[in-house]
């Protein structure tokens, strides 16, 4: 009898009396607490005819009762499905109907708009959190808490995650036991955790980053976190000095370092900061750095893979790279169109294999059969280029590619030039539609607090500095980039905003 992620994330340990989760509110749950709450509500699936193998679609904000329902999933060899939170009904409806849940779980309050979507497509509706109207909590409080895990193998199914939606509509990734497990494994072989960390992590659970990355890997080391619903620079430095590691998306590091009170001081007692899920720009490494004497630790992965390269924890952080390949990952750089390996250095679309790749996509046999090659390798979509040194540069997205007159450019290129220029915070480069070219460079700037930009010497250095093909023929200048809730910017957004802007143009 074995359930090898549950007997590795949720065994007791001999400090399980020990707080496990610090709150906001300075309350503590511990460990036993935790886990107590979690079989009970192991035993409210089974009562509400829930059976192994099913997914159970989760709808609710992020609190140590929703960690505890990954949990209780993990233990009844149910499929956890988190979706994001703020998914509108009529998305909703989208994802509970194609991913065929047996179960629906919201928050009390969402119950009036939820029933609809879980009638139309035939699964029970239940509530995280007591409304003492016979819900999902009052349903578990009534159960033992003793649960023993049912069985399952490292090849069965353990969550089901859309991916976030960036390039197109978002895809249910397919997860097993053992690709957490290997995961989590290899990220705390990477980044030293013990159970002595107390792990800072205001990241959302319904994505990988807080539910694969952040507190897989808190749970396997047997530590503890500062759980906290979501980012909120007050709290995250109030909380900071009970800490010794925080994960984060390049968004809440910026966050923190436009206000002052987050010093040195602050973070001298820090072991490490990680940042992923988007680029992070070297400034903000630079700045950090300058700031703290901290160098924040970034690595790459994804919804199918979850994490596939980190910089080194020993060793040169080199901004704008995502450092190696994880211990057990292989990957190559290949041509897109044609599959074949590209030479050392050159750029291509990167391929990863090793046990943290995914099944599959749901319900897509075909998008799963062009993607997942029978070698084993998965076509990530993303462009890289690994330099001399191995570290992995992501340079875009092959989907950000632009093909203008002929020549590829890789947008990020033209990203790092703009990101250097006077008075510019950040830039987004995409591709719009030209008469001439099939596709021109636009590029959409956004000033630093305070300060104007000036396009015509950004115009002009940019004539001395960049190839012709590769010059923004185009500038825009926006107050903000829009980004989703994990910070990444919706590039698809922009492309629709600035679709026409070559239509009447000839240059
Ligand atoms: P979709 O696949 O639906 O278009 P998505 O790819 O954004 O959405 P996720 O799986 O959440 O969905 O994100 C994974 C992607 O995030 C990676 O493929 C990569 O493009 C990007 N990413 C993650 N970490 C980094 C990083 N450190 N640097 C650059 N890009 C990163
Ligand atoms: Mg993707």
């Amino acid at each position: 009898m074995a359930n090898p992620l549950h007997d590795a994330l949720f065994a007791p340990l001999a400090n399980s009396d020990a707080p496990f989760l610090h709150l906001a509110d300075g309350t503590t749950v511990t460990r036993d607490a935790f886990l107590q709450s979690a079989a009970q509500m192991a035993n409210a699936l089974g009562a509400a005819g829930v059976t192994p193998g099913d997914r159970v679609a989760v709808h609710v904000q992020k609190s140590p009762e929703a960690l505890a329902l990954y949990a209780a999933c993990i233990m009844a060899g149910v499929v956890f499905l988190p979706l994001n939170t703020a998914y509108t009904p009529s998305e909703l409806d989208y994802f509970v109907g194609d991913s065929g849940a047996a179960l629906f779980v919201c928050d009390p309050g969402e119950v009036e708009a939820m029933t609809p979507i879980a009638k139309a497509h035939g699964c029970t509706l239940l509530t995280l959190g007591a409304d003492g109207q016979g819900t999902f909590a009052d349903a578990a409080s009534e159960q033992t808490g003793t649960f023993t895990a049912v069985d399952r193998g490292e090849g069965d199914l353990a969550a089901f995650l859309y991916t976030s939606g960036t390039t197109g509509r978002s895809k249910g990734a397919m997860l097993t036991q053992g690709n957490l497990l290997s995961n989590a494994r290899s990220l705390i072989e990477a980044w030293r955790f013990t159970s002595d960390d107390v792990l800072l992590h205001a990241l959302p659970i319904f994505h990988a980053h807080g539910l694969f990355v952040a507190s897989n890997v808190s749970l396997l080391a047997g530590g503890s976190m500062i759980f906290l619903p979501k980012f909120d620079t007050d709290t995250v430095i109030e909380m900071l000095p009970k800490a010794t590691a925080m994960m984060g998306v390049p968004t809440f590091y910026t966050r923190l370092l436009d206000d002052e009170r987050f010093t040195r001081d602050l973070t001298a007692h820090m072991r490490v900061f990680i940042s992923g899920s988007a680029p992070l720009l070297a400034e903000t490494h630079e700045r950090f750095e300058a700031r703290t004497g901290h160098r924040i630790l970034e690595r790459y992965g994804m919804t199918e893979t979850s994490m596939n390269t980190s910089n080194p924890y020993d060793g040169e952080r080199r901004a704008g790279t995502v450092g190696f390949p994880l211990p057990g990952v292989d990957i190559r750089v290949c041509d897109p169109e044609t599959g074949a390996e590209v030479p050392a250095g050159e750029i291509g679309v990167l391929h990863v294999r090793g046990p943290n790749v995914f099944r599959g996509y749901w319900q897509m046999p075909e998008k799963t059969r062009e993607e997942l090659l029978p070698d084993g390798f998965f076509i990530t979509g993303d462009l890289a280029r690994v330099d001399e040194d191995g570290y992995v540069h992501i340079v875009g997205r092959g989907k950000d590619l632009i093909i203008s007159g002929g020549y590829n450019i890789y947008p990020k290129e033209i990203e790092v030039f703009l990101d250097d220029q006077p008075g510019v915070l950040e830039s987004a480069v995409i591709g719009a539609p030209h008469p001439d070219f099939g596709e021109s460079v636009v590029a959409v700037l956004v000033p630093e607090a305070g300060a104007t930009v000036d396009l015509e010497e950004i115009e002009a250095t940019a004539r001395r500095e960049l190839a012709g093909f590769k010059r923004p023929r185009r500038f825009e200048v926006m107050d903000a980039l829009p980004r989703n809730t994990m910070g990444k910017v919706q590039k698809n957004e922009l492309r629709t905003t600035f679709a026409d802007v070559f239509q009447s143009a000839a240059g």
